[in-house]
């Protein structure tokens, strides 16, 4: 699943390549993924031109001249690609659209379970989620960050992976966000001290300041579509030897989900 360094990333290579840009071309291929009908969406985009490429949470939002907004949540499974109109599509490819400086920008989508929306700017509600969805999880303060996390009840990671706290951070991050915050995955949030949470807020930034530009750097030339992941300390490295004091990382498997951590510096 895409979280805040690969979204950022996407935006970067797209903003350097889209504002401006005429789309000469809108194909609406599979229609399951869109909650807009074809006429409108071919209608409003041929002819159209990009703005800039923003994000919230785990969604883009494509910034068109005409003033509307272009809004694709991935969610799983959907990934981006900008290339050669000639190059082979792949199986899944939702919509592309043919662009004046000669590429192509493809949503393509294996499990068919993202969202495209196209909305007036300033009508984000209309999106559902957007109204539920905390603030997003780059641009949260400290402060509302304190006082949001006190409405919410359980185990730390659940809340850190709740949209409705804050939006952008997913399984694999908040396990890293946990590791450099010392706190063990499944503490109850009613546990844990002012003085943690602030160190909690704090992880998180630092963890986010730390992945994206690698993430950007692997993204430079060519969007990528396998998330790079393995540069990271925990997630995914159970059984390996943790980075900071050589335990064993531990991993639990729940549901789909793998949570790691190191127990020794992560004490229940
Ligand atoms: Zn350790």
């Amino acid at each position: 699943m895409p979280e805040i360094p690969d979204l950022e990333a996407i935006r970067g290579f797209l903003n350097q390549r889209l504002p401006g840009v005429r789309i000469e071309r809108a194909e609406f291929l599979i229609p399951i993924v869109f909650r807009v009908p074809k006429d409108e969406f071919v209608h409003t985009l041929e002819g159209n031109v990009f703005g800039e490429t923003r994000r919230r949470g785990k969604f883009l939002l494509f910034g068109l001249k005409s003033g509307h907004l272009l809004v694709i949540n991935a969610m799983l499974t959907g990934r981006f690609q900008y290339l050669r109109p000639d190059q082979k599509r792949r199986a899944r490819t939702c919509l592309a659209l043919g662009l004046t400086n000669g590429w192509e920008l493809r949503y393509w989508d294996e499990r068919l379970m993202g969202k495209v929306y196209l909305v007036p700017t300033g009508k984000l509600s209309m999106v559902p989620q957007f109204a539920e969805m905390g603030p997003d999880a780059l641009e949260v303060s400290q402060e509302e960050f304190a006082q949001r996390i006190r409405k919410f009840t359980g185990q730390i990671k659940n809340i850190l992976v709740n949209h409705r706290f804050v939006v952008g951070v997913g399984n694999a991050y908040a396990d890293e966000i946990l590791f450099a915050a010392r706190i063990h995955p499944y503490r109850k949030r009613t546990t844990l001290s002012d003085e943690v949470i602030e160190r909690l807020y704090q992880a998180m930034h630092k963890v986010f300041a730390w992945a994206t530009p690698i993430v950007a750097e692997q993204m430079r030339e060519e969007l990528s579509y396998e998330e790079r992941r393995d540069f990271l300390k925990i997630h995914r490295k159970g059984g390996e030897p943790c980075p900071v004091c050589g335990t064993r990382i531990s991993e639990i498997t729940a549901g789909q989900r793998i949570t790691n951590f190191c127990r020794n510096c992560q004490p229940g």
